[in-house]
């Protein structure tokens, strides 16, 4: 076999193996052999591309690896499970600023030698790509900032804005039209610089606009880009295996981010046009406007209340992450079985700061797969639990979301914790949770609140068990 075919070869085992990833990360128990399988694809993937497809400048290419691997060594090393998230974004960034790089790249390409329609073909390829990189590049960035909390998660609702956004839009096709024309007659750079400028506005204006609680959406929408980013890079490379990646991470983050926002109850060009709760007074209702009393107890206490119940529902969101308190949750539920209690676990589907957040993490500590829920299979079960127990999560119990028609969450369905005999709140203070909206769980009668932070309380609860 010559060289192409090893690499063709190469290239269509690497893709099986992406799809075998893919369907292994959709289930917990196989999520482990997913990630092998991704591994193992994408080395294939390397060496088949270094080897038989790089013909020269082979010392740059180790340089740029050698950097790269080190740097990706180091930030995987060093992030927090917390800063996840974050770093998700910042990767999906650098698809959309290596889709600009290889389009101007290959648009200067002097040795390129297409001519007529193929020409056509190449510039329209090498337009879309740098258009859909860069709206990835800003929008990631931007989303960066938000879920670090170095820009405010408050919608910018500039006046006009849709005006905006179609103005780029028609500004995009135009210079599109512009550059295909030019670079017919061996120009086209304005056109191609112009267009760069449009899409890194549209992309920064585009996640600037989106609510806090929609965010969600966002970083799978910008997932779903990183990989059309890729795939239109591979139109422009020829490369057949950038083409099938980008297009498998293209829909599979077009599906996630259909699920978040069925999940969050949303239409998806809603969310997309952002701006959401901003017509709301509940963001700025101040908590000395709430309704009732805030009760606190006792780590002692909430131990005495979990030993005596028989049903118990456990909710944990970001502040589980944040207090990495998940190894004690799961030592509080051996205990708790152990004593016949039946525990489980309710999982929002947008609790914590990624799409799975908090399976990771119970994952992590081997809680049992088959006692953590998602919202939908226990919602109807709150009436017959004894007590909840809401670890360091907000936004996700917060009842405003079914009751108030103003607020920023309004529609987004909730675990209905409160309709349970006793909700038990873990946090530090009253602050609130990532949408800036305050929760009239707090000052339910049948709420208590365990103030501290999540790890040394729930230390402390199960000493006391
Ligand atoms: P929230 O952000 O609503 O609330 C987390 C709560 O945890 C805070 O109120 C905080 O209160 C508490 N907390 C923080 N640190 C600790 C600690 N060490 N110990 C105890 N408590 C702590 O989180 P939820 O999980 O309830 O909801 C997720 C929110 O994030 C939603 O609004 C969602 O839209 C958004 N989001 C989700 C994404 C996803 O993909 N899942 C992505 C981006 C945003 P205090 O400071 O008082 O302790």
């Amino acid at each position: 076999m010559n060289s192409a075919g090893i690499v063709t070869v190469s290239y269509i085992i690497a893709t099986i193996l992406f799809i075998l990833a893919l369907s292994g990360l959709a289930n917990q128990e196989t999520a482990r052999r997913g990630n092998w399988y991704g591994i193992i694809g994408m080395s294939i993937a390397l060496l088949a591309t270094m080897i038989g497809v790089v013909e020269r400048h082979y010392e740059i290419l180790l340089i740029a690896l050698l950097v790269g691997g080190s740097i990706g060594l180091f930030v995987a090393r060093r992030v927090q499970m917390t800063q996840m998230p974050e770093l998700v974004a910042m990767l999906h960034s650098l698809v959309g600023l290596a889709a600009v790089a290889v389009g101007f790249a290959s648009f200067m390409d002097p040795e390129k030698h297409f001519a007529g329609v193929e020409l056509t073909i190449h510039d329209i390829e090498t337009y879309l790509g740098v258009l859909i990189g860069a709206i990835t590049l800003s929008g990631s960035v931007v989303a960066f900032g938000k879920l670090s909390g170095r820009i405010s998660g408050t919608p910018l609702t500039l006046p006009g804005r849709h005006w905006l956004n179609l103005g780029l839009l028609v500004g995009a096709i135009w210079f599109g039209y512009e550059f295909v024309v030019q670079s017919a007659a061996g120009d086209g750079m304005e056109p191609l610089v112009i267009m760069t400028g449009i899409a890194l506005l549209f992309g920064a204006h585009m996640v600037l606009a989106i609510g806090g609680a929609d965010m969600p959406v966002v970083v799978s929408m910008l997932n779903s880009y990183s990989g059309w980013a890729a795939a239109a890079t591979g139109f422009m490379l020829g490369n057949d295996l950038l083409i099938v990646t980008g297009a498998l991470v293209g829909s599979s983050g077009a599906i996630l981010s259909y699920i978040m926002c069925r999940a969050m109850n949303r239409k998806f060009f809603s969310v997309i046009a952002g701006g959401f709760g901003t017509a709301g007074g509940s963001v700025a209702k101040g908590a000395e406007e709430m309704q009732g009393e805030v009760v606190s107890l006792t780590a002692q206490e909430a131990a005495a209340m979990l030993a005596n119940a028989k049903e118990v529902m456990i909710i944990p969101g970001y502040g589980m992450a944040v207090a990495q308190a998940q190894h004690t949750v799961n030592e509080i539920t051996k205990v708790l079985r152990a004593k016949r209690i039946n525990v489980r676990f309710g999982i929002h589907p947008v609790a914590g700061r990624m799409p799975g957040h908090m399976n990771v993490l119970l994952a992590e500590a081997r809680v049992p797969y088959d006692i953590v829920f998602e919202m939908d299979e226990v919602n109807a079960d709150f009436p017959n639990i004894d007590v909840s127990v809401v670890i360091g999560a907000n936004d996700i119990v917060n009842p405003a979301a079914l009751d108030e028609p103003d607020s920023p969450i309004a529609g987004m369905p909730v675990l209905e914790c409160w309709k349970g005999a006793m909700t038990i709140v873990l946090k530090r203070t009253m602050a609130t949770g990532y949408a800036g909206v305050q929760n009239p769980l707090f000052y339910k009668e049948n709420t208590r609140m365990l103030f501290g932070d999540a790890k040394e309380t729930l230390d402390e609860v199960l000493k006391s068990l």
